[in-house]
Parts: C-alpha cells; sequence; structure tokens
C-alpha cells in the first residue's frame, strides 16, 4: 500500500527542515524525502547561518547545535591587482549577542534535521524524488520516488537550486545564465591557534569576510573561520564565466595567489573541494509559489539574497511559512491553489520578499555596469595609496593626482551617474 502523509516535504536542507519542524510540531504527519545518505551529506555553502532567523524555528539552537564559530567582525575587501582596501567592523555587541555564526553543512544540517524528528517528522533518507504524482482534478497529491509513490495532502519543495519537483509541476523551468552563481569552494585545515592569532579572534569567536573586484567578470569571494578550518571560495554569475572563458577555478586561483589574501592560507592543507549553483536572479525572476497541492521555499525558489551572501535565513523563514500555510489549509480543510496563496502573503509581509523586492535591480545594474566591478575597486586603491604616500612632493600635487584620477578616467558626469545610478536602487 502506498504510504500517505498530511505534509510531504522533499529536501532536508535549511528551508525542508525548518517546514517540517512547523508543521509537525502542528499536529501534521509529516515526511521529508532527501537524496543525500544523511541530512547534509551532499550540501555546501559559505559560510554563515544566521542567528535570529535560526532561533524562530529551533530556541535556544546554540545549546546544541554544531556552531563552528560565533562572527564578532564582518570584513570588505575590495581588491585591486597587488592591493585591497578594507572596511571591517567588530563589535562586542557581537560577542554579547550574535548575528551570525560560520558552520559546515554535513554537521549542521545533520543536527538541524535531528530537531525535526524529535518534532515528529519522519526523515526518509536515501530517497531521490523522480516526479510529483497528481490526482484526477489536476492537484499534486504526492511524489514520485525512486523506492515507490507517496502521498500527501500537500506537498511543500525544497530540494533546492536545481529544483526537480517545481520543473516537474511545471513552476518553473531552468535557470538562465546570467541569474545563477557557480560556485566553488576549498576548505583548509589550520590549528585552531593558528587562525586565533592570524584573524584576532579567541575561543569560539570567528570572522567572515567578503571579497570584490580586481577581475572582468561579475564574482563575490568569501573566507570564513571554522574551529580548525577555513571556508574559502567564490561564486560567479555564469553568462559572465561564459562571456570571459574563465573557470571560477582560475579566479579562486587568482584570489590564492593575490599578495593579501595569500598569507591567510599560508602553512594550511587543503581538505575538501565542493562545488554548487546559487540563484541569484532576485525578485523579478521568482517563479510561482504555489500551486494545487504544492508549495515551494528556499533555493528552490530562487529566495537568495546575493548581495549580503544570505540564503539560509531566506530558507529557513520561507520554509517555516510554507508550513505555516499548510497548518492553516488543513484547518480550513482545502489545499488548493487559492488557499495556499497565503504563503505569498505571508513572504510579501516578511523581509524574505521585501528585502528581495527592495533591491531586485542591484544585480542586473552592477553586471551591465562593469565600472563597479573593475574601475571603483582600482581607482579606490589608488587613491588611498596617493593619500598615504609621502614622497617629498607638496600634498597639493597628491590631491590633484586624485583629482585627475577620478575625473579624467570617467568624468564628473559619469561619477554623478553613477553615483546617482546606485543610490536610486539601493535606498
Ligand atoms: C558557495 C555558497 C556559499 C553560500 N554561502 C552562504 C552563507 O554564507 N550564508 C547563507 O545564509 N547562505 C549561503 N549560501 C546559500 C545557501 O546555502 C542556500 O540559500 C541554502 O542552503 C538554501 O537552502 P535550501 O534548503 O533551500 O536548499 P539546499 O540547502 O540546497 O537543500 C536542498 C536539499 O534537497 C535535497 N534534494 C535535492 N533534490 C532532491 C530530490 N530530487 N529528492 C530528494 N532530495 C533532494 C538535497 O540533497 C538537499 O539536502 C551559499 C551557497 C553557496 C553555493
Amino acid at each position: 500500500m502506498v504510504e500517505k502523509y498530511d505534509a510531504l516535504i522533499v529536501g532536508a536542507g535549511p528551508a525542508g527542515v525548518a517546514a517540517a519542524i512547523t508543521t509537525a510540531k502542528g499536529g501534521m504527519s509529516t515526511a521529508i524525502v532527501e537524496r543525500g545518505d544523511f541530512a547534509g551529506s551532499k550540501n555546501m555553502f559559505g559560510g554563515i547561518v544566521f542567528t535570529k532567523p535560526t532561533a524562530q524555528i529551533v530556541p535556544e539552537f546554540w545549546k546544541t547545535a554544531p556552531i563552528e564559530r560565533r562572527v564578532i567582525e564582518y570584513q570588505y575587501w575590495l581588491l585591486s591587482q597587488e592591493s585591497h582596501v578594507q572596511i571591517n567592523h567588530r563589535n562586542q555587541k557581537f560577542v554579547k549577542d550574535f548575528n551570525s555564526f560560520t558552520a559546515l553543512r554535513a554537521r549542521f544540517d545533520k543536527w538541524f534535521a535531528q530537531q525535526a524528528e524529535a518534532a515528529g517528522a519522519l526523515l526518509l533518507t536515501r530517497t531521490t524524488v523522480t516526479g510529483v504524482l497528481k490526482n484526477g482534478a489536476g492537484q499534486i497529491n504526492g511524489v514520485e520516488t525512486d523506492r515507490g509513490d507517496l502521498l500527501a495532502d500537500v506537498v511543500i519543495a525544497c530540494d533546492g537550486v536545481n529544483s526537480l519537483v517545481s520543473k516537474g509541476a511545471g513552476l518553473h523551468d531552468e535557470w538562465k545564465p546570467e541569474d545563477i552563481a557557480l560556485a566553488v569552494k576549498e576548505t583548509y585545515s589550520l590549528p585552531k591557534d593558528k587562525i586565533e592569532d592570524r584573524f584576532n579572534v579567541r575561543g569560539d569567536e570567528g570572522v567572515a569576510v567578503q571579497f570584490y573586484g580586481g577581475r572582468n567578470e561579475e564574482y563575490a569571494g568569501f573566507l570564513y573561520t571554522n574551529k580548525d578550518t577555513i571556508s574559502f571560495g567564490i561564486g560567479a554569475i555564469m553568462s559572465d564565466l561564459a562571456a570571459f572563458e574563465t573557470r571560477p577555478q582560475d579566479i579562486l586561483e587568482w584570489m590564492k595567489s593575490h599578495p593579501s589574501i595569500k598569507p591567510l592560507l599560508e602553512g594550511s592543507s587543503l581538505r575538501e573541494y565542493t562545488a554548487h549553483l546559487i540563484p541569484e536572479g532576485g525578485y523579478n525572476k521568482i517563479p510561482p509559489l504555489y500551486t494545487d497541492g504544492m508549495m515551494v521555499a528556499g533555493d528552490a525558489a530562487g529566495l537568495v539574497n546575493a548581495l549580503n551572501f544570505e540564503g539560509t535565513n531566506f530558507a529557513m523563514i520561507s520554509g517555516k511559512f510554507a508550513g505555516q500555510t499548510a497548518l492553516d489549509a488543513k484547518k480550513a480543510g482545502s489545499f488548493s491553489k487559492e488557499q495556499l496563496a497565503a504563503y505569498r502573503t505571508y513572504l510579501d509581509g516578511s523581509f524574505v520578499l521585501k528585502d528581495l523586492k527592495k533591491f531586485r535591480d542591484v544585480p542586473r545594474y552592477i553586471a551591465t555596469h562593469k565600472q563597479f566591478l573593475t574601475f571603483y575597486p582600482e581607482v579606490i586603491n589608488n587613491v588611498l595609496y596617493k593619500f598615504f604616500e609621502v614622497d617629498g612632493r607638496p600634498k597639493e600635487e597628491h590631491l590633484k593626482e586624485i583629482k585627475d584620477e577620478l575625473y579624467t578616467k570617467r568624468g564628473r558626469l559619469g561619477l554623478l551617474r553613477d553615483l546617482y545610478g546606485i543610490y536610486r536602487r539601493a535606498t
């Protein structure tokens, strides 16, 4: 006999587990179907997880979760070919009340899924969903898997960026190359005391670093400190990689040999190499989020704020709202498209769609105005070099050179236009 659940969740990543905890705690019989050997076995990210969204799903999670380090300092680096300008923010408030923490997904997702099991959900690992099932009225009422069919009142697709489930339900096509980033990550072993000295942290404190600039491709680099490893990688927009005939590894190698970055990895040994896609199309590319009998959450729905490296929080909170909508639907006795439209209303009212809507045009604007990737990082580095340089010449000459650098290369009008362009889209 085919098994039937109230709620069937595909994927045991942050979105799926948050959805499962919500439906199971609300009294729905819940199963999560996960293709990996265990939750997290196939997953990778940068990465940091955010405290407050996680605590909404598992209150006081820090007492049991496998946290690597609590982030007390955020760094932004603007790279030029052989220099960088760095903006750091370290705050004692982050020490007392941490805003985010570094994690390794194989450990974190496994723990997170255990919380769903503790709430009453059934976790079916080593089971790959291959399609959706529909009843006579065309409403989704289950999934096909490589181990047989499973039925449910409602399916929540949390199967990540390639979401076979939402494609199978006809909700969206393949992502376009300009809307997807290919990310590669290397994990390096480095003794705990070396990490503490190098990054000026103690105990379980950590830092999160983001790198931009110095390349023609639209990319962002990252470095995160874990207990005794360092996560280091880049994500670059696929269409840019194709246009510049670059592989993500080329950018990573360039970063590793950059004179400002090289010392950060010195003496470490490569432990792991992984690659993954990130949906970065933003608000304008979000597919339909629900249909009769089904909702889509997390990366499967393209809910990622690429500007700020936020994805796990969007996944957890969209998963929670999908779970809440399922509970409301059960109470109402209908899982129709009209009833599940409440999911979109929940998301519209939260940071998930508000943030994505607010910054909807920024990624495309930067992608089509390459001066933000190359010219400005270079100029900012040069301006600061000239500002600090003491060479026996009067400061007036230095100032003139700085002005020339800014005005001649981009023009006063160009500078004003760029400033206004960013201001209009980001505020
Ligand atoms: C390099 C990189 C760096 C990142 N850094 C950060 C960061 O620092 N902070 C942050 O917040 N976000 C970061 N993100 C984004 C973040 O990882 C994602 O937004 C988040 O993991 C999305 O969660 P999810 O549950 O929607 O999907 P996923 O985490 O991808 O989980 C999907 C799950 O579904 C399973 N699955 C897939 N298909 C099937 C199927 N057919 N049948 C059964 N199971 C299936 C998978 O095995 C997986 O467990 C990063 C992403 C990348 C790639």
